[in-house]
């Protein structure tokens, strides 16, 4: 049903429209889709061709512990496509019955509606290869703009909140935002100034100190002692960088497949041993001279990731220290499989396609959480081996 409310909103997002047949990698590709209970039971009494019904009823299972969230699941073909997707690339289910019809999932895909607390927000996600797109043509840095809007509205599930927020949560959302895109530094240093303002975060939300709160939330700050630190970024934290995150993508690509293709072209292309600095440091610069606004497409990337995951609130119970970790991890793996995507390419198209899949498992799966665990597994979760991650 469509809504009218005053919406936040990035300002790439009333430019986004689906490419539709015309996508590299359509968002159905690769990995199976869950649906709601009411939407398994609204496609099994559907009245269709009997093509459109065979391939429903081919594709469609009920999961092993359904829930009436996730009741079922499209799987992929043995080609990875859906099987409601036709030869030109379209969906069989839209192609002849209309948008109306999908399951919420592929109707609202890669759009993410929020509403809490009389908040309403929306956003796209990262894994989607037209809203890269988007954020890769916009130099400037993303804007939120608030304004009424009118949106078919996605069922409201509960969120719950493991974190005190003083009733400021979107502000400090934002807070938090504004120190990646904060151009008067590098964005490894905005990197590791966000660290630095996390914990500062933590104490202040910890004594309930809503004074000191708003002070904080109203000042630019302009020291840094993690800024300082990041000059000191030496080639043994690139070493340490360099073998945490292949490492960590080596544990991950074990549980989804979307990365599966890049991380063998990154992996084949850096090697082993001590030439993979030499062939990491190569890629590098070829990429940063084929790209030299890197910084403004990677600033996006984050920022928009960080709106659209709720950074630094998601719903589970884990520190802000961990939800840092898992965002320096989204940066490594942005970093590794960007160079590794473009080291022998020249298309940015090529770029767009690496991190299509890095934010296939970044936003499909419960990346975070599983970063951060990972991250401890592997040892590395102060603030100064974080250096070690961003300085890929
Ligand atoms: S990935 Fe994006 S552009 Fe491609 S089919 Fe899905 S929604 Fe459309």
């Amino acid at each position: 049903m469509k809504e009218t409310h005053e919406f936040l909103f990035p300002n790439y997002y009333l430019k986004f429209s689906c490419k539709m047949g015309a996508c590299r990698s359509a968002c159905c590709e690769g990995w199976p889709i869950s649906i709601s209970m009411k939407n398994y039971f609204y496609l099994l009494g559907l009245d269709c061709n009997a093509d459109l019904r065979h391939r429903l009823d081919c594709g469609v299972h009920v999961v092993d512990h359904p829930t009436e969230e996730e009741y079922a699941r499209f799987e992929p073909r043995y080609d990875g496509n859906c099987q409601l997707r036709m030869q030109d690339g379209r969906c069989a289910l839209h192609a002849e019955l209309g948008e109306e019809i999908l399951p919420d999932v592929c109707r609202l895909y890669p759009r993410g509606i929020r509403a809490e607390d009389g908040l309403y927000e929306c956003s796209c996600a990262n894994s989607c290869e037209a809203v890269l797109e988007l954020l890769l043509e916009q130099e400037e840095p993303i804007a939120f703009i608030r304004r009424e809007l009118t949106l078919e509205m996605p069922p409201l599930i509960g969120r719950q909140s493991f974190f005190e927020t003083l009733g400021v949560e979107q502000k400090i959302r934002l807070y938090l935002i504004s120190v990646i895109q904060d151009r008067s530094m590098s964005l490894p240093q905005r990197m590791m100034c966000l660290g630095e303002v996390l914990d500062d975060m933590d104490f202040v939300l910890e004594r309930k100190d809503k004074a000191m709160l708003d002070r904080m939330l109203s000042e630019r700050r302009t020291t840094f002692q993690a800024c300082a630190d990041s000059k000191k970024i030496s080639e043994d934290h690139l070493k340490f960088g360099l073998e945490i995150v292949e490492q960590m993508i080596a544990i991950l690509d074990e549980r989804s497949q979307s990365i599966r293709g890049c991380r063998k072209a990154a992996l084949s292309y850096f090697g082993d041993g001590d030439s993979a600095i030499d062939r990491y440091r190569t890629a590098r610069s070829h990429f940063e001279a084929l790209m030299p606004n890197w910084e403004s497409f990677y600033e996006h990337m984050l920022v928009n990731h960080m709106f659209f995951s709720l950074f630094p609130f998601q719903d589970r119970p884990e520190s802000m220290h961990s939800e840092y970790i898992a965002l320096c991890a989204v940066y490594a793996i942005m970093r590794f499989l960007g160079l590794g995507s473009m080291a022998e390419r020249q298309e940015k198209s090529a770029l767009i396609d690496g991190m299509v899949a890095a934010f296939r498992l970044i936003d499909h799966t419960e990346f975070d959480r599983l970063a951060s665990h990972l991250l401890h597994r592997l040892n590395c979760t102060s603030r100064a081996q974080m250096l070690d991650l961003i300085s890929l």
